[in-house]
Order: C-alpha cells, then structure tokens, then sequence
C-alpha cells in the first residue's frame, strides 16, 4: 500500500518489440489516460495460451459511449462493500472488485461472481497462503444494461457503469475498459492497490493494464469475464506484473535475438545457469531444483517477448501461458516479496504515538495468515536486546519485560521465515516491526 513504481520496464519492453515489428498501428504519444492516447495492454487470445498485446486507445470508442448516461453520478450513490478486511489499509494490499453490466437487480449476481473469481485466485499459491495480506472491496456499480458490448458479437452495444467491450482493437478476446470510470468507482473504497473488473458476459476474455496512474491510486487494472470459468486466470497472472513486478515469459515468433541490458526484472536474465552462478544473480539459489510447474529450475532459452538471448527460470509457469496457473519457484519468491513490499505483517494495536507507562498493556495485531508457506515468528526486544520468554505473545505487560527505572525502547518484531524466500532482500522485506517508548 506505499507507492510503488510503475510497471514501465514491461510496458516499455511490449511497446519497443510491438512497434519495432509494426505489429500494432499505433504508437503511444500521450501521457497515459489523458483520452487522447494509446496504451498497450495485454490480452490472452485463447483460455490455456500465452499472452499478447496490443495497443488501445485510451478513450473508448464513441460506438461504445454513445448516448449513456453519466457515470460519476452513479458512482456516487455506489455501495462498497468490504468483502474481506484484515486490517488497515496502511498494512495491506486493498483490492477492488468493480462489476460491470450488472444491472440494479443483479448486484447480488455480481457479488457472487467476484467471490467465485476471488475464490479461484486465492486457491493459487502464493495467494493462497497470503491472503491474509489483503483486503477486498466490491464496489457495486449500477449498469442500465445487463451484459456488457461486443458480446456475443461485435455490433452488441450495452450502457454499463465502466463501458467494458469486447472487440477492443479489433481483437475479439481483448476486453477493454474506460480507465476514467473505473478510477471514479474505485475512488468510492477506502482504498486501491490494483483492482479488477468483473464483467458480466460468459464469453472469455479480459485484459491487463499496467503502469497507470490513479486518482484511487491503483497501478494495475484486470479484466476479466463473469462466467467464463478460465478468465480468472488472467488476473491471477496479471497480479503477477503488478505484485511481483514479474516479466512476462513468453516470446513472439519472428522477434528473434533479445537486444537491450540485463532486464530489470527478477524472471528473464541474459545470463546463463553458469553466468548466473558466477555472479551470485537472479534465480541462482534457485537453480537445479523441482519447480511445482514440473521440471527443474534453470534457464529456458526464450522470455520477454524475445526468442533468443534471454531466459526464463522454468519451460511453462501461469507467467508464459494459462494452460497453468503454477507460479514458479523464483516467480513465487518475488510475488511474496511483492506482498510485503506493500503489506505488513504486524500492525500495533497499541498507540505508539505517546509514552507509556510500565503499567501499559502493549498489543500487536498478526495479519490472519493460514497454515501454508508462512512461518512467521514474533520477537520482542528492549532497547535492543531480546526478551526471550515473550517469543510469540501477541499482548504483554510492559512490566513483564523486566524494565529498569528509566526510558525504554520496546520493539516487537515479525518475520516470515517461509522456505519460498532465499534472497536476503526480500526476508528483509518480510519482516517488520513497531516500537512505543515505555517509561518506569
Ligand atoms: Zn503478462
């Protein structure tokens, strides 16, 4: 939930390959989401196959908008709905769920749907066992029609909240979204990392937007179909970029040899198994051993759009094609640090704002997680130094920790020593702590 930095490398990566082969009409030449530019935005033009992307403009187009009623007002009388809230949003990723083409009697209909699509991405690992890390938000938007245009054929034209259309840049599965209308509802929760929109339709489809900026203040939208029981999947992979800040590890044919520097992100390198172990980079704690995708960890010729010169840690992960939803090994490592870049582990229930007495009682909250990949320990210290015997307590007597007359620091520490994280970097990440001056 702190500002993060946009994911322009992918961005800029999909922009250079597409408009260096031409493979899109358009470049982009305004700032993002101003109306007047494009965008690039990636789709998945079949349920079990790697991704696209193309470049939209980022007003939706007048066949869509025409005659509709304004969207602000409704936006205003949204109800927001907290489907899950396990702390504050300081201390989690909030994310919203917009339906859209969900008329006034069918809010209960998308309430269900955005549950099932939750359901099915948080029975995903890493989500699965980091739940805990997030809240939900439903923002029930009123559309006047139920579905949603370009469904089931391109001429279909619905007024819903968000004006959602297939048939996005001529692309059937492409399911583009009016980014404005999205922020004005989004903008209705306490809170917005990244948010999905859920669109009423059975047809599968959906799209990823990455980089943005919000007046909400969410980085990355996805779309996704209602009732289509694959397109989950594409915010599953979507969270993937904007989380994990994860490359995408399929490639185009015909892009032919990688051109640029080592690529920022943590799962495509330039460097071989052997380069990797030389210079200590990437995924090299990783290498040689079973990846839950199948097979081993190593370097796969072929990732970030490119067919050559560039690596991937595993041959198939939900990051090169949706035919599974398995993050790899250095994947998941990266998404997990993506939660705690964002959310905290422990949050302190007792006000550290002003000095207490050793009469206190001082309190933490522990973000819900279940049994899974975690393993989160809780330490408490005094100016420094640890009180062994209140390992794990959530709440203590200050005078418990055996406070000489004078001003103390205590600190109460969480850290997460799950086996998914090797690099050093990211269990820093995966630590935290909050600490009250305590006066006897
Ligand atoms: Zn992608």
């Amino acid at each position: 939930m702190r500002v993060r930095t946009p994911l322009v490398t992918a961005i800029a990566a999909g922009s250079l390959a597409i408009a260096a082969l031409g493979a899109a009409g358009t470049t982009s030449h305004a700032a993002a989401g101003d109306g007047s530019g494009t965008r690039t935005v990636e789709y998945f033009p079949d349920a079990h196959g790697e991704g696209r992307h193309a470049q939209v403009a980022t007003a939706v187009p007048d066949r869509i908008t025409r005659e509709k009623s304004a969207p602000a007002k409704t936006a205003a009388a949204t109800t927001v709905t907290p489907l899950q809230r396990t702390g504050p949003s300081e201390g989690r990723l909030d994310l919203v769920v917009i339906g859209d083409g969900y008329t006034a009697d069918q809010q209960d209909d998308f309430t269900a749907d955005a549950r099932s699509k939750l359901d099915a991405i948080f029975a995903i690992e890493p989500y699965k066992s980091y739940q805990g890390l997030f809240n939900f938000w439903l923002v029930d938007a009123v559309s006047n029609d139920s579905g949603v245009s370009g469904d089931p054929t391109r001429d279909v034209v619905k007024d819903t909240a968000v004006s959602s259309y297939f048939f996005c840049a001529d692309t059937e599965r492409l399911l583009c979204v009016d980014e404005k209308k999205v922020d004005t509802y989004a903008q209705q929760a306490p809170d917005s990392d990244i948010v999905f929109v859920v669109s009423n339709s059975t047809k599968y489809g959906g799209a990823g937007y990455s980089g943005l900026t919000s007046t909400a203040g969410h980085t990355g939208i996805a779309t996704m179909s209602s009732d289509h029981d694959s397109s989950y999947l594409i915010g599953a992979h979507e969270l993937g970029h904007s989380i994990g800040l994860l490359a995408d590890e399929y490639q185009y044919g015909g892009y032919g040899t990688y051109p640029g520097p080592e690529p920022a992100e943590p799962n495509t390198t330039k460097q071989t198994v052997d380069g990797m172990r030389d210079t200590q980079a990437k995924w090299y704690r990783w290498l040689g051993q079973d990846d839950p995708s199948g097979g081993t960890v190593g370097a796969y010729e072929g990732g970030g759009y490119y067919e050559y010169g560039i690596y991937r840690p595993t041959q198939n992960s939900i990051m090169r094609a949706l035919d599974t939803d398995v993050f790899n090994l250095p994947g998941r490592e990266a998404m997990i640090a993506g939660f705690y870049r964002d959310a905290d582990l422990l949050t302190a229930r007792t006000s550290t704002a002003r000095t207490l007495s050793a009469s206190s009682t001082l309190r933490v909250d522990l973000a819900p997680l279940p049994q899974g990949l975690s393993d989160v320990r809780v330490n408490w210290y005094v100016d420094g130094a640890e009180v062994r015997r209140a390992e794990g307590l959530k709440t203590l007597k200050a005078s418990s920790l055996g406070l000489r007359k004078g001003t103390h620091k205590v600190t109460a520490k969480a850290v997460d020593r799950t086996a998914a994280l090797r690099d050093p970097a990211a269990r820093k990440a995966a630590t935290n702590s909050v600490s009250w001056t305590v006066s006897r």
